[in-house]
């Protein structure tokens, strides 16, 4: 035997021993954990920059980055070191008291939405808990207008997501999620996509607010036109209504600027934050743009216990130094040109949308859950938010070699995963 031949031999015992491992694992996962996610893909161990590695010792490229949370890929350097730092300094307070790095990270992230005289910022754990603020602002926008309506309507899009608590899932559109959870907060109504006559029809002074996604990521990475926000803006403006943001997954560098609306123009009510902010440490944030509607909400009207301690704060503040310092922004806006362009011209890819490095394509047929699989088999972790369309979001240091790679991979995923996808279909073994 050759030493070439040993060491595949090697490599293929060594593959069937740690296979082991990784079942093992995942039977214990669906033996203990609510059953609510299906079966994890992978268990995943360890990760550095923009690869990670299962139980069974694989390595991955990671280009959906915990969906777009891991702006900074894995275990970046400076930020763990942050974030163990601050948890050996201090660690919780509860919001009878604050912290330097609560604070400072406030002005941040006011700093950088460019917000105005008056501006503020709440902090949550996560994204839905950030969406709940602003629901709970509209609510409160609530004074009667001129002939005395109830401003008691909030205005939301087809195939928007919002999150899975209640007053989140309220404004997210998708009957499978909302149908076992009815009754759900009332006055909520869903608007065709990116339609300004329907905008127009729908929006009077009984409206309280108005909540988009200027790009819908988990509906497939569908951007709204510049017009049509620009032109929500004037309307809510008029009506007096809120014009709400959800910039959980498109904000903190994802498409290249510092938030998706920025593109546009435009200056919303309210902005929530939270996948990519932490740069993996769970984090939310709700910022509410001048003096009027930051005051809507008063002592009192709302809290949480975690939201805002000092190690997530610290997290998000290292975070958003690191993406400056590296200028990791321009970054995401020159690998995302790349890989849109490269896969506008590839064979399979039907259209490819997005900003930065927030990216989708639709496939030419049904089977980008096969291609996941078949990617993964690769080497490459990629996610298919729907049956044709392939999503995204990788880290944003992700650098053109390592997207190369992917590119240089996927006509043959592509192919094999149709294949796999046809005799599936036609019951013939792939
Ligand atoms: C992911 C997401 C949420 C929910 O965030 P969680 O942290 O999962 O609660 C809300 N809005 C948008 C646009 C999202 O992409």
């Amino acid at each position: 035997m050759s030493a070439g031949e040993a060491s595949i031999e090697n490599a293929a015992a060594s593959e069937l021993v740690d296979q082991a491992m990784g079942k093992d694992w995942l039977q214990r996962y669906s033996n203990a954990l609510l059953g609510v996610f299906g079966t994890p893909q992978r268990v995943l161990v360890r990760g550095a920059g923009c690869q990670v590695w299962d139980a069974d010792g694989k390595q991955y490229l990671d280009l959906l980055g915990g969906i777009a949370v891991n702006a900074l890929g894995h275990a970046h350097p400076f930020v763990t070191s942050v974030i163990s730092s601050q948890l050996t300094t201090l660690g919780h307070v509860s919001n009878f008291f604050t912290s330097p790095t609560q604070i400072a990270l406030a002005e941040k992230l006011l700093s950088i939405a460019g917000a105005g005289e008056g501006s503020k910022v709440f902090f949550a754990n996560s994204g839905t808990e950030a969406v709940e603020a602003a629901f709970k602002l509209a609510r409160r926008n609530s004074m009667p207008s001129p002939d005395g309506k109830p401003r008691t309507r909030i205005l939301a899009l087809e195939g928007g997501f919002h999150g899975r608590t209640m007053g989140a899932l309220a404004l997210t559109s998708k009957q499978a999620y909302r149908e076992p959870f009815e009754p759900l907060p009332g006055g909520v109504e869903h608007l065709p996509f990116d339609d300004i006559d329907a905008l127009e029809a729908a929006l009077d002074d009984s409206v309280a607010a108005v909540v988009l996604e200027p790009i819908q990521g988990e509906a497939g990475v569908r951007p709204l036109s510049t017009s049509y926000l620009q032109k929500a803006r004037e309307l809510t403006t008029q009506a007096g209504a809120l014009l709400i943001l959800d910039e959980v997954q498109t904000g903190v560098g994802r498409t290249g600027r510092w938030f998706a609306h920025q593109a546009s123009g435009i200056t919303p009510d309210a902005m929530t934050l939270a996948k990519g902010l932490g740069g993996g440490f769970p984090i939310g944030a709700l910022v509410t743009f001048g003096s009027k509607v930051s005051a809507l909400l008063t002592p009192g009207q709302h809290g949480t216990t975690f939201g805002g301690n000092p190690v997530a704060t610290a997290a998000a503040l290292a975070t958003l130094h690191a993406l400056e310092a590296g200028a990791v922004l321009q970054n995401a806006d020159d690998v995302g040109r790349f890989l849109r362009s490269s896969l506008a011209g590839m064979r399979r890819v039907a259209e490819v949308r997005g900003e930065g490095l927030l990216i989708g394509f639709d496939l030419d047929g049904g089977y980008a859950a096969d291609a996941v699989r078949e990617a993964l088999e690769q080497g490459f972790i990629i996610n298919a938010p729907t049956p044709r369309t392939l999503r995204l979001a990788p880290p944003l240091i992700l650098t053109r070699l390592e997207a190369q790679s992917l590119l240089d991979a996927l006509p043959g995923i592509l192919d094999a995963a149709q294949r796999t996808n046809e005799a599936q279909s036609t019951g013939d073994p792939a």
